[in-house]
């Protein structure tokens, strides 16, 4: 029996993939917590019922994926953070018999950033601006995080350039539509490139040529299978600065943790070994 008030879950429909439980798993065995965190799928039309049983205490909350982020926006009862911007939740709780909901996606991708390369987001590198290369949910995470971090521009340039044109008009100045060919120009200046496409998954294929990017251009991957990317492999070349995806997935787990079972967990290298092993890169 997991329902109990002190299980947590990631939901989805369906959760097969998600390697959320390793994450709580190793942080509930670090801190030797008496709980546990189960994946815990449910078709869309049941969602509602489990944040019912959320609200009365059964759960103690959860981490929510595809494709229930939206819905999970509309059911909480409480907004917190980025997630009313955003339009989607992805770690609810409940305190006082309410729902609530936040996004942790801006607040793992910019803690990622900070820790792997402190100094990038400087105030000249800010006024320089920032790429985010797709239009997709993740790209509206960091749209936001980079907009909050004062980047400007922020371009968002994508394949099917109208999605990244709704994303600009919804976000406001400072951010600016492109096609991914006019991408390549806006890279010249900018010191701090993302890419949000899916583009890379396959190992072979890169969204953007590196070849126009300033010298000094942080160059991040959101993608973490594989880890090197063909376009971090290509920048790593080049000889600029690169920082993987895998400390996003780390770093928005932290908040959700913290929530369920009260304390501050850290992202050590000993849990980014453990993930990488999961995910066959390392031994
Ligand atoms: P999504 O909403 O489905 O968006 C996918 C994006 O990729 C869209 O901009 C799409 O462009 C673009 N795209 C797909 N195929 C393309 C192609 N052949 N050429 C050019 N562009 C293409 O997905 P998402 O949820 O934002 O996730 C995107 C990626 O981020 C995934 O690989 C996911 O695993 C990763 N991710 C990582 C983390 C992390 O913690 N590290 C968190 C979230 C997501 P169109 O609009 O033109 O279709």
């Amino acid at each position: 029996m997991v329902e109990t008030s002190k299980s947590a879950f990631v939901t989805g429909w369906p959760v097969t993939h998600s390697r959320s439980p390793l994450i709580h798993g190793h942080w509930l065995k670090a801190h030797k917590l008496d709980g546990d965190y189960v994946k815990h799928g449910v078709p869309p039309e049941d969602l509602n019922a489990l944040f019912n049983a959320v609200r009365q205490g059964h759960w103690l909350g959860g981490n929510v994926t595809l494709p229930h982020k939206e819905a999970a926006f509309t059911l909480v009862d409480e907004l917190h953070g980025t997630a009313k911007r955003l339009g989607a939740v992805n770690t609810v709780w409940h305190q006082d018999g309410r729902l609530h909901g936040t996004n942790t996606d801006g607040a793992g991708f910019l803690a990622n950033l900070d820790e792997r390369s402190a100094g990038w987001d400087s105030d000249e590198k800010r006024g320089r601006g920032a790429l985010v290369l797709g239009a997709g949910g993740a790209a509206q995470a960091i749209v936001v995080a980079l907009q909050d971090r004062r980047f400007a521009p922020v371009f968002i340039a994508n394949r099917t350039v109208e999605k990244a044109q709704k994303l600009a008009a919804e976000f406001g100045p400072p951010c600016r539509a492109l096609s991914l060919q006019e991408a390549t120009s806006a890279a010249i200046n900018v010191a701090f490139i993302v890419n949000t496409t899916s583009v890379g998954m396959d190992g072979q294929s890169s969204p953007i040529s590196v070849e126009g990017f300033a010298q000094d251009c942080l160059v991040n991957d959101i993608i973490y299978t594989p880890l090197e990317t063909p376009l971090l492999a290509a920048a790593r070349k080049r000889g600029l600065p690169v920082v993987d995806g895998l400390g996003m997935l780390l770093h928005q787990a932290v908040p959700g943790f913290e929530r369920w079972f009260g304390v501050r967990p850290t992202v050590t290298e000993e849990l980014r070994t453990l993930i990488l092993r999961d995910l066959g890169v390392v031994a």
